[in-house]
This record gives C-alpha cells, structure tokens and sequence, in this order.
C-alpha cells in the first residue's frame, strides 16, 4: 500500500499546498481519503484524473470535500469524453451537499458522474481495501479510516478532538495520519480538533508504529507542533510532519 499525501494543510490552504487529500494506491486501485480545497491541482502531479477509482470523505467540512466541485467539472466536461462513474463514499447528504456546493440541482446533480454511497460505522471493502470506518469526535458527522492491504494498516483520523474510538480505530496501525491542528496553549476548542501532545497520545495508546503528524494549520509553527509531540514521551515510535509530496510505502 502506497500513501501519497497529496494535501496535508489544516482548515484551509497553505501557502505550498492544498487541504487534505490522500492517495492510496494498492494493486493499481486508486483511492482519495478526502478531497479538499486545491487538492485536484495537486493531485495531478501524481495521478490522472481519470485514474481515480474511488473517493471517500471523511466529513462535509470545506477544507476535506469542496474539490469534488472541480473534480466533478473535470470527469464531466473534458472534450474527449466523460470519464467512467466512480463512487464517491461519504456521510449521509453527500450527493445533496455537492450538488449545492456547484449550484446543481440535486436531481441530477452529481450523480451521472458520481456513485454518491453513504458511509457507516462498521466494515466494508473499497477495491483491494479492507476499510473500517468509525465516528470521530467532531462537530458534524465525521468518519476516522483504518485501512488494511496485505496485513499492512493504515490509520488516518480525519479530524477529531480526543477520541477513544481513534484509538480503537488505530490499534498496532503500521501508520498513525493523525491530525494536528492545536499546539499546546490556553483552552483549545474542545471536541474539536487535537494537539500534537494529543495525537501522540493516542498513537500511543494504539501502539501504532510511526506517527505522521497532519491536518497543519498554516497559522501554527510546524516545528513547534513535531517538538511537542515528540516530548510526549510514551510514545516510542518514529513521529514525523505530512508534507505535500511525500510518499509513504506500508508494506
Ligand atoms: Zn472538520
């Protein structure tokens, strides 16, 4: 299993790259973990876009869907033809949220090019993937992703404030992606997003192997979010920042 991290900024944009998205690759199947704003220009430094075999958002916030608008215009209007119907996994009101999100009406809006398909808590198959998917702790419906390949995991939390089930989710993970948005300081919003203490802390608790700090906000120093996590000491594992580009192979 390959992970690309297409885009790892937390909230919205960066100045060098775009809001979440991750490729997965695993016998030629390419899926997106979320597809947020400015992903789709990236994402085609590493992947054609009529290469994507499936989409799966982790919750309806801006900075994790909104490229599905551009996305969308891409496999819909492209003079050589429309690409084939994909599906798109999401909480429930997805297909109604992006065709509002592009101004549609929502029958058809979306849905000669996506195969809108509701996410539960539970297991389920995408291509060569065995995804578990769990709610996190988050101000609106929002799945955290445990995807196994070949007895190779990988745990990716979307966004959540401290989460019991995360840690469930990410238990003995090859890969902790755990969002960071908070540094430590004066009352962070709570069940909202974590700390970088926070997510080592769970990473702990999972006993995952390496943890990849994501979901950096650009009004935070990045720095100081791998040195606090990295004091929190009970985790032993390798701990490192997400980075547009970087390429991670589990197995
Ligand atoms: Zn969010």
């Amino acid at each position: 299993m390959r992970i690309t991290v297409i885009g790892c900024s937390g909230s919205f944009p960066g100045p060098d790259g775009p809001a979440s998205c991750y490729l997965l690759e695993a016998e030629g199947f390419r899926l997106l973990l979320d597809l947020g704003s400015g992903a789709v220009g990236a994402l085609q430094q590493h992947a054609s876009l009529d290469d994507i075999d499936a989409v799966s958002l982790s919750h309806h916030h801006a900075d994790h869907c909104l490229d599905i608008c551009p996305f969308w215009v891409a496999r819909t209007y492209d003079p050589h033809g429309r690409y084939p119907r994909i599906p798109v996994y999401g909480p429930e009101g997805t297909a109604r949220r992006m065709a509002q999100a592009y101004g549609l009406d929502e029958d058809p809006g979306m849905t000669e090019a996506f195969d809108f398909v509701t996410l539960a808590p539970g297991k389920r198959e995408i291509g060569p993937f065995q995804v578990t998917l769990a709610h996190m702790n988050h101000p609106v419906e929002t799945f955290g992703f445990r995807v196994e390949h070949s007895g190779r995991v990988l745990a990716y939390s979307a966004d959540t404030g401290t989460c019991p089930a995360l840690v469930d989710l990410a238990s003995h993970a090859d890969v902790l992606l755990c969002e960071a948005s908070y540094l430590s300081g004066p009352d962070p919003m709570p069940d909202m997003h974590l700390t970088a203490r926070q997510a080592a802390d769970h990473a702990a608790r999972a006993g995952a192997g390496q943890l990849i700090l994501t979901h950096l906000v650009p009004w935070n120093h990045q720095e100081r979010t791998l040195a606090e996590a990295c004091e929190f000491s009970s985790f032993g594992g390798p701990i490192s920042l997400a980075a547009p580009g970087r390429i991670i192979d589990v197995g």
